[in-house]
Formats: structure tokens, sequence, C-alpha cells
């Protein structure tokens, strides 16, 4: 440490968290301090009072240990006060640097007048105190070493010249030059070891800010880690993390209740105006939901179209607030100028009993969902012990699918499809049947929504379409077969490889398999699906967009995807009464022969409907007025039971 002395001295207490460190460790030793003083002083005096004058020996002292108790109390007063603001540890400083050069000097005056007394002894007895008592006094400043040299200064000059000059006993100059020696060294130990405190004080000041940063980056990270970006909502794993403490408190039952929200139609509008309406979208709803959700929720974005929402209420009260979430979602908002319509389906589940696992209850919010989306679409669904059952019912659907050997447990029957324009069967709709030893005959539409969850899926189209190729080997050349096609196998790159390859296998004319997608299916992941529908035709194979008219994709949308075939979903054909069915089975019946797309009326049951679509201009059709879906054997068969096919040619 370079010695500036004045600077020095005015730098006393500047750095404010050295101060207060300075300041605590101050008030563990000054008060030794002053003990040392009184205790050394007391001795002297008494050590004096046989040879000295009264003045001396009581007065003088009497007065100094006075002030010196009164700071002694002080200080010990103050001992356990919190740290003080570095204001007042810097006061502090400045009043024991003055302090020790004041009771320095004043201590000495008296010491030094006192030396003029007694024999050698009592001499002997000042230059010890002095020295002692300077060298004890440095050791209790050495948090504060401008107190110290202060206080050595105020000592020293003066001893060392009454000691020096002492021409009585020469003994005492030795001591002088001996003690001043002491307390130089001292003064430097005691400048190295405040240096060594100051930097470790820094180190600990920096070691608390590193420490403090990194807690706050911490906290940043993990409010980051559990905030869905676009919305600003709670994400997935807030939502997790919070239905963990919800199930893990006791007092939640009965008046907690969790949803899951899931948008309908919002996948379309996401497809059609782009990515950026679509986020505005999320972001309206997000605003809205919030708007309407009131101080009881906490809304969450579960990532894509889903929302989460853990309510305090009442069940009553969920139920009611859930009822207005969907309300609000399906009043149309307005992003830019485009007026956009899309719905919400809710899954709700109360915390009714403690012993429900978090995982179980999301669980049971999700199964509500599915239900309310399969069956009660933009509405909030309760989870309930009778779907509860629907739902075991479905779990044990699903361990019963997974266990199949899909290609001997699975059949397939074929449905005919029938060309007035020719008057013949020109091939079928392939359409797969599961008859579990277990549950009986299970309807497709049941285990293929099963299947859809997981990738046995991909296995049932794989096998459908072999199945379909092998049939078609078996049939003339200008019949055709289609297969189902479900939206998770137009994701999947290795199914539509799969369905090419054993296409190429069969040396079939793939321009005879027909490959049936809903637009639903479509819509779910336009891009994806267009790809996928690219590959197939790419390889020859026709693509027909199925169930027309029942999803949300528009007339325009047609021209937008690669199709070679419509088919009008069977609700049309069975109630061609209706003016709006008939008009929407006349538009696409137009807008195929403007496209040159085949058109196929599906559900045909009776003689005037086929009649009717006949027509209107669709001369392909499906349907139990035709043929109920069939064996396959059957299927061979039908073409030789020539009443029937007079049958429907008379229609
Ligand atoms: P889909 O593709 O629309 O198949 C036509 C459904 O309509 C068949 O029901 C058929 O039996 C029924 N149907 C045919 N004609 C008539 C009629 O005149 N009136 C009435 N009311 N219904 C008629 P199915 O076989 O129960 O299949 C239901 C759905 O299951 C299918 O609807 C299709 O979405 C799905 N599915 C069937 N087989 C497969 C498959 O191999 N793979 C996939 N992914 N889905 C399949
Ligand atoms: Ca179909
Ligand atoms: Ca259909």
């Amino acid at each position: 440490m370079k010695l500036r002395p004045i600077k020095w001295f005015m730098e006393v207490g500047q750095d404010p968290i050295l101060a207060q460190a300075q300041a605590v460790q101050m008030r563990r030793q000054v008060p030794l301090l002053y003990g040392l003083l009184l205790i050394n002083s007391t001795a002297l005096a008494w050590s004096h009072a046989d040879n000295a004058p009264i003045l001396l020996t009581v007065a003088v002292p009497a007065f100094l240990l006075g002030i010196t108790a009164v700071r002694l109390i002080h200080w010990v007063r103050i001992r356990n006060d919190p740290t003080p603001e570095p204001q007042e540890a810097r006061r502090q400083l400045r009043v024991i640097s003055l302090a020790a050069a004041g009771f320095g000097v004043g201590y000495l005056a008296w010491s030094l007048s006192l030396a003029q007394y007694g024999g050698p002894f009592e001499q002997a007895h000042t230059a010890l105190y002095v020295s002692t008592t300077v060298i004890g006094c440095i050791f209790c400043l050495i948090h504060v070493p401008q107190a110290a040299i202060l206080g050595a200064a105020g000592v020293l000059p003066a001893y060392f010249l009454a000691l020096l000059g002492q021409d009585q006993h020469a003994v005492f100059a030795p001591i002088a030059l001996n003690v001043l020696l002491v307390v130089l060294v001292l003064l430097r130990v005691l400048c190295n070891t405040f240096e060594n405190f100051s930097t470790e004080v820094a180190a600990r000041e920096k070691l608390a800010e590193q420490h403090e940063e990194m807690v706050r980056l911490n906290a940043e990270n993990h409010a980051l880690a559990h905030t869905d970006s676009l919305t600003q909502l709670g994400n997935r794993r807030r939502f997790l993390a919070d239905i963990t403490a919800v199930t893990g408190n006791p007092a939640n039952v009965g008046v907690t209740t969790i949803g899951v929200i899931d948008l309908d139609r919002f996948k379309p509008v996401n497809d059609t105006f782009g990515h950026s309406i679509g986020d505005e979208l999320l972001n309206r709803i997000a605003e809205r939901l919030r708007q309407v959700a009131g101080p009881s929720a906490t809304l969450y974005r579960l990532g894509g179209d889903e929302f989460g929402v853990i309510l305090h209420a009442s069940p009553e009260e969920a139920a009611e607030i859930a009822e207005r979430l969907c309300q609000a979602v399906a009043m149309p908002i307005f992003v830019g100028n485009r007026e956009l319509s899309v719905g919400a389906s809710l899954g709700l589940a109360h915390f009714m009993d403690e012993g429900t696992a978090c995982r179980a209850l999301w669980e049971h919010a999700d199964h509500a969902l599915y239900h309310a989306k399969r069956h009660r679409r933009g509405t909030a669904v309760t989870f309930t012990d009778d779907l509860e059952d629907v739902v075991r019912g479905e779990q044990l659907l699903e361990v019963e699918l997974k266990a199949i050997d899909v290609d001997k447990d699975l059949q397939v029957h074929v449905q005919p499809i029938v060309d007035y324009a020719s008057g013949g069967i020109v091939g079928g709709e392939v359409l797969v049947r599961w008859t579990s030893p277990q549950l009986g005959s299970v309807s497709p539409e049941r285990f293929i929504a099963i299947a859809e969850r997981s990738t046995i899926i991909h296995r049932i189209t794989l096998s459908v379409v072999e199945r379909a190729l092998q049939l078609l080997a078996q049939l003339p050349d200008h019949y055709s077969l289609s297969v189902n096609v479900s939206a998770c196998d137009l994701n999947a790159p290795e199914t539509i490889s799969a369905i090419l390859s054993a296409v190429r296998r069969s040396r079939s004319d793939p321009g005879r398999l027909w490959i049936e997608v809903t637009e639903t299916a479509v819509m779910r992941d336009l891009d994806a699906a267009i790809e996928a529908l690219n590959m197939l035709r790419g390889a020859g194979l026709k693509i027909a967009l199925d169930d027309f008219g029942t999803g949300y994709s528009s007339l325009s949308n047609l021209h937008r995807l690669p199709l070679d075939r419509v088919k009008i979903d069977r609700s049309f054909a069975n109630d061609l009464g209706n003016s709006y069915s008939s008009s929407i089975s006349r538009a696409v019946i137009g807008l195929c022969e403007t496209l040159e797309l085949s058109c196929v009326a599906e559900g045909v049951e009776t003689a005037e409907q086929a009649a009717l679509l006949r027509e209107m201009g669709c001369t392909l059709l499906q349907g139990y007025f035709i043929a109920k879906p069939l064996p396959i054997a059957q299927f061979l068969a039908l073409d030789a039971a020539a009443e029937h096919t007079a049958e429907y040619k008379a229609a």
C-alpha cells in the first residue's frame, strides 16, 4: 500500500463496502482497546500514587479515564447493532481515527508528566506503559490503519524525544529506539494485514455480487423456462408443476379444478392465412381467456392450439367459468380486416380426492376434452365416473388392440362402387374389420381413433394396403380399390414410403389404388399432407378426398390439394330432400366437373337418392343401396350376381 499521507487519511471509509466491514470489526476490538487503556492507565496512576502530585495521580487520570469509560460504554452498547449504513460506518471510522490521535496525545502528555516523578522503576513503568499500550492499541486498530497510524503519530515522536532526553538513565535511549522500531515494524505489518483484509472484503463483495447475479439469472431462466413466449402465459412445464402443487396439498380438495382447452378449427386458419395470423389469433384468444377467466383462474398455453387452466373455485363455479371460456373463444375475432371464427372444447377435472395423482388429474381432463371433441365440440365437458367407464372401455380396447397381430386378427371388407355411366362395378372401398375375442365386433370408427393415438395405425394402414394390392391382382383390370389413410400416416414419411414400396412389389398398376384422406386429416397439417399426397400421386397412385362437406375446408381449398376425386360425405346423400344438402351436393359435383375430378357420392341408401344424384351429374355411387361392405369372397362373387346388378341398373 502506497502511503500518500493526507489523501490516505482522507480516504478513510470512502469505499462503502469496506467501511461497513471495517465498522463491524471495529465494534469487536475498540471496546478491548478502551479496556486496555483503562487498566494500563489505572496501573500507572497507582504505581505513582506515592510519589507524584494528586493532580497527576487522581485528577487528570480521573478525567481521562472518565472520557475513556464513556467511549467504552458507547462501544459496548452498539456492539450488537445491525451493520451500519456506509455513511454511518464512515463517520465512525473518522471519529475513531481522530479519537486515536486525541487519546494518544492526552494519555502521552499525562504519562510524560508522571515520568518526572519517582525512581527508575516508576520511570521504567512509564516507559513500559507507553510502549505496551501503543502496541496493544495498534493491534486493536488493525482494521483501521489510519486510526492506528494517527494514534502512533500522536504518541511516538514526543515519547521518543522524551526518552532520548532522559540523561539520568542511559538505558532509556535504547529502549526508545527499540520501541520505535517495533512500532514501525508493527505498523508495516498492520498495513499489509489491512491490505489483505480489504482485498478479501472486495473479493467477498464480488462473490456476493456474482451470487446475486446468478440468483437473478436463475430466476429469469426459471421464469423463461416456464413461460410461453408467444402469449406470456405459463407453459406446459409450469402447468405440470402447478398441478403437482395442487394435488400435493389436501386443502385443494373440492375447491380446485384443472381444465385443458383445445381450439376447434384453428389449424385451417393457420394453414390458410399463415403462421403470423395464427400467432396473432392465439394471442387474441389468450387475451380473451384472460378477460373472461377471472381472478380464480390461472391460464397456460400448453403448445399449439392447446391451453390449460387451473381454477380455484367450487366445481359449479369452475364449470360456469369453463363454459364462459368456450363461449368467449367462439365469438368472431378480427385479425387485421379478417373475421376469424374458431371454437374451444374444454375438458375439466375436479380435484375431489386427495389420492389423485397429478398425472391422473391431467389425464382425466384430457379424457373429458377428448370426449368433448368427439361428441360435444365447442363445450366444456367435466370428467365423471361414467366418462371414466367410457375411457376405461377405450383403454381396455387399446390394450387389446396393442396385442393383436394386425395381419391375422384384422379382416377387410370391400364395399363396391358402381359407375352408372358404364353401368357396372368399377371397384370398391376396402374397410377394416375387427372382431376381438374379448370385446366382440368393434366398429372401425372406435378402434381406428384409438390406433391413431399410437403407431398401430401405421401397421393397420400398411396391412390394409397390402391386402388391397393382393385383391387387385385377382380383380379385372378396370377395377380399382380405395384404402383409407389417416392424418398421422400423412405425417409419417416412413409409412408413405412403405406404401410406395408395397405398391412397387405388387407390380399392380399403381393407378388402380386410391388413397382416401379426409379433409380434416389433410387440414391438420396441410404442408405435410400435400407433400405426402404429392409423393403418392407422383408414384401413380390416385388421391380421393373423403367425407367432403363435413369438415371446415371451403370449396376453394380443393384446388390447392393434389386430388383426383372427391367423395361427398354420406350425410348429404341421406338428406337430399333438404335444399341445403342438395345444393351443396350439386355445387360439389359441378366443381368436380370444372376441376376435372371424379366425384363419388357415399352413403346412397335408396333408389331415389341414386336417381337424384345421377340427375345432378354424379354417376359414381357407393352405399347400402348398392351393397354393404362385403367379405372379400362375397365381393369377388358379386360381379357374377346378375340380378343384383340389374337391380341397381334399373334404379
Ligand atoms: P368412411 O371412410 O367414410 O367409410 C365409409 C363408411 O360408411 C363405412 O363404415 C361404411 O360401412 C359406411 N357406409 C357405407 N355405405 C353406407 C350407407 O349407405 N349408409 C350408411 N349409414 N353408412 C354407409 P365403416 O366401415 O364402419 O367405417 C367407418 C369409418 O372407419 C370409415 O369411414 C373410415 O373413416 C374408418 N375406416 C374404416 N376402415 C379403415 C381403414 O382401413 N383405415 C382407416 N384409417 N380408417 C378406416
Ligand atoms: Ca373412406
Ligand atoms: Ca367417407
